[in-house]
């Protein structure tokens, strides 16, 4: 069952109209009704984890906010999805519009804040028009504004965009971001539901995670824990890109085996090639082996397996794919990426991409492994936020798991079909 993607296929589904038809806004008219405790208990019941990446129970991070006394509290939308491979709160921001912004409305309620903020991705201007436009209706409406269907409560709704940043989806440096600082990571504790947006208690969730709320207040938590696993429940949105038949996004139980995904959803491996590899959860996950895809996708499951859920966007890589290609596009993105505020990242993210690039170009020595291995464990544990890590963890596991990739370049050539020239371009089979 479908609660998210229905209402992004519904006609007319940005519209209010079209939101309304298909239901929209009788989760919030729920809470409304309700105080503000009440609602952050059904969500705590629910066992809703934020699914921006770390997993986080929702109601847990509310309650934080709810119980500083300080004020006033804010609700931050994490909008900013610019990790490689993700593609899915894109589809909640053009097509379901109202469905985003009920979820704040509810947040706003549970929390007791009086102003939210959509931080956007600076990439996605059709989302911003969109977005701008319902935000028009649903102040029109009531929903938003000073006093809020006739409850005597008020919630205002702005968008910031970012300026391209990866590392602003990042919850402190998207509100330096927001504040108007460079957009760096701030050191935690203190954390932001106690010193957040202008020093007050913040609560920051990912689009997803908001978008689940509607069906949780509307059905109840106990129906919400009936789908997925208990310890993840609900629906996720898995987008599905590479060597695929039918490439795309998928709403489906938290706890969907990887390979049902793959082969069941999205038409299994294009021109009916052997799987090589899938990388879990966006760039930042440790990608897997074809042998590990029985595994569950939750937030539990895939540590066992060496990865992690992440944004829960599946990059499939066939037989023809050159993992040392993969490997040095990858520390290519993140040392563009790194903001620069701490030396393992800044520096160690640069020295992988060139020793990668070296290897890829022709240029590797039998030493290479070794060093990247090196430069990987002095970053890990070092950095100032997850970005460090995350760069040196997945450098390491294409190490681990397609070592015999990088030991074929040591030859001199790339053994995939047009490597060797040019990192950049297109792989083929490998060279008899
Ligand atoms: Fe910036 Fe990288 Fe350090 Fe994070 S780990 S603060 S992105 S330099």
């Amino acid at each position: 069952m479908q609660y998210i993607l229905n209402y992004t296929e519904a006609p007319d589904s940005a519209t209010l109209a079209g939101y309304e038809r298909a239901g929209g806004y009788r989760g919030f008219r729920k809470a409304l009704g309700l105080e503000p405790a009440a609602v952050i208990d059904i969500v705590k019941k629910s066992g809703l984890r934020g699914r921006g990446g770390a997993g986080f129970p929702t109601g847990m991070k509310w309650l934080f906010a709810f119980h500083d006394p300080k004020t006033p509290k804010y609700l931050l939308c994490n909008a900013d999805e610019g990790e490689p491979g993700t593609f899915k709160d894109r589809r909640i921001l053009e097509k379901a519009p109202h469905l985003l912004i009920e979820g704040m409305l509810i947040a706003a309620r549970a929390l007791k804040a009086e102003q939210g903020y959509i931080y956007l991705r600076g990439e996605y201007p059709a989302a911003r028009k969109i977005l701008e436009l319902a935000i028009a209706e649903a102040y029109e409406k009531g929903y938003l504004g000073e006093n809020v269907m006739g409850s005597g409560g008020r919630f205002h709704l702005s968008i910031c965009r970012n300026a391209g940043a990866y590392i602003c989806g990042e919850e402190t440096a998207l509100i330096n971001s927001l504040e108007g600082k460079r957009g760096q990571p701030r050191l935690k504790p203190p954390f932001p539901v106690s010193v957040g947006a202008f020093g007050k208690p913040t609560v920051v969730n990912n689009v997803e995670t908001l978008a689940n709320l509607p069906f949780i207040m509307e059905a109840g938590p106990e129906a919400y824990l009936k789908i997925g696993n208990p310890q993840c429940p609900g629906n996720k949105l898995f987008p599905v890109s590479g060597h695929v038949d039918r490439p795309g996004l998928y709403e489906l139980p938290m706890g969907t085996p990887l390979k049902e995904i793959i082969h069941n959803h999205a038409g299994g491996v294009k021109g009916g090639k052997a799987l090589k590899a899938v990388i879990p959860g966006g760039i930042s996950a440790p990608v897997l082996t074809a042998d590990m895809t029985d595994c569950p996708m939750d937030f539990i499951s895939l540590p066992r397996y060496g990865s992690m859920l992440g944004s829960g966007a599946v990059m499939v890589f066939d037989e023809t794919t050159c993992m040392v290609k993969v490997a040095w596009r990858a520390l290519k993105f993140f040392e563009y990426e790194s903001c620069g505020k701490c030396t393992p990242c800044r520096e160690g993210t640069g020295w992988l991409r060139t020793v990668l690039e070296r290897i890829e170009a022709g240029g590797g020595r039998h030493s290479d492994i070794a060093l990247l291995e090196d430069i990987c464990n002095n970053i890990i544990g070092k950095t100032f936020c997850p970005l460090g890590d995350g760069a040196a963890f997945a450098a390491l596991n294409f190490i681990k798991h397609f070592r015999a990739d990088f030991e074929a370049h040591m030859g001199g050539r790339c053994p995939y079909e047009n490597s060797a020239k040019s990192p950049g371009a297109g792989s083929g089979r490998p060279a008899a």
